[in-house]
């Protein structure tokens, strides 16, 4: 960064003389961030490319929040892997997790679920597997959900290993589902059954998924708040790179749309001040993070 400024860092200083005087002078820095094809390459999954402005956030004490439709256990593996210590959001925004080892105390609110502290925003997953069988028998439609697949199953669906596999069918807030048999089918209906239990349906790269009415521009807007509460001046940086990271785009001081296959020139309609990458994934990611802590002006440090 110009003249080394590492804005968390500076901040925690200033935090205190803040506490001391009241006064409020430099800005809390928290990135938010979808996962596959935003920091994480979509064929690969590598996240190398990222890695100096990984750093920065490492060396700036700025949160790093994994956003994604991940598992809990899918994203905690790649949390601990990145050393990281911040809240993580899994499932598209159905649940938020505070480990053990973050750096500030976890709000009393948050449930202990196999030895982490939890947020849960999304319906259970017990629910979502009942409601699945009643939709499937209510229409008549041959339809498998996730929990009714071996992780063999699952890995010849997906391509992940069977390792990746088991991790992916630890579900808490959503129920990925496929359909058994070929041939035009009425979706209309079936988004209205869902409906009709408080649930959504929307469609995936492989699969469709049962869940619940949140995303992840809500739970963000949950930590949002959280942080809020120990620093009262906060900025965020959110990266996403495909509609289900619009509503955490939307929230975000720094929104950037990683560049993708897709294109989305509407987006800037609606989020004027929208930073789109020109390169794809972890590239993208690195160049857009470093230069937004760079932007001394912006970011209203120096
Ligand atoms: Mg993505």
């Amino acid at each position: 960064m110009k003249r080394g400024v590492s804005p968390n860092r500076g901040n925690k200083d200033n935090h205190k003389k803040e506490e001391q005087s009241g006064a409020h002078t430099s800005p809390f820095i928290v990135i938010f961030t979808d996962l596959d094809g935003t920091l994480l390459d979509h064929n690969s999954y590598g996240w190398e490319e990222a890695e100096p402005a990984l750093r920065l956030c490492r060396e700036s004490l700025i949160p790093l929040i994994l956003v994604s439709s991940k598992t809990r256990a899918e994203i905690r593996a790649l949390h601990q892997e990145l050393g990281l210590s911040s809240p993580f959001i899994s499932e598209n925004g159905g649940g938020i997790f505070f480990p053990k080892e973050g750096k500030h105390p976890y709000p009393s609110d948050a449930v202990l679920s196999h030895g982490v502290r939890k947020w849960s925003i999304g319906p259970a997953h017990d629910f979502l597997v009942k409601a699945l069988g009643e939709i499937r028998d209510e229409q008549g439609w041959k339809i498998r959900g996730f929990s009714e697949m071996t992780p063999e199953e699952i890995s010849s669906l997906t391509g992940l290993d069977l390792a990746s596999a088991r991790l992916a069918s630890q579900r808490e807030y959503d129920e990925p589902f496929v359909f058994m048999e070929k041939g035009v089918r009425n979706m209309d209906t079936l988004h209205h059954a869902a409906g009709q239990k408080g649930l959504r349906i929307s469609r995936g790269g492989r699969f469709y998924h049962l869940h619940g009415k949140s995303d992840k521009g809500e739970a963000m807007g949950r930590l949002v708040a959280w942080y809020r509460t120990y620093h009262p001046l906060l900025r965020t940086i959110a990266l996403g790179d495909s509609p289900v990271d619009f509503s955490m785009l939307k929230r975000a001081d720094y929104p950037v749309l990683i560049r993708s296959s897709h294109q989305y020139p509407e987006l800037k309609k609606v989020i004027p001040r929208l930073k789109v990458t020109q390169e794809t994934g972890p590239r993208g990611w690195n160049a857009a993070v470093l230069d937004i802590l760079n932007d001394e002006t912006s970011i209203g440090i120096g």
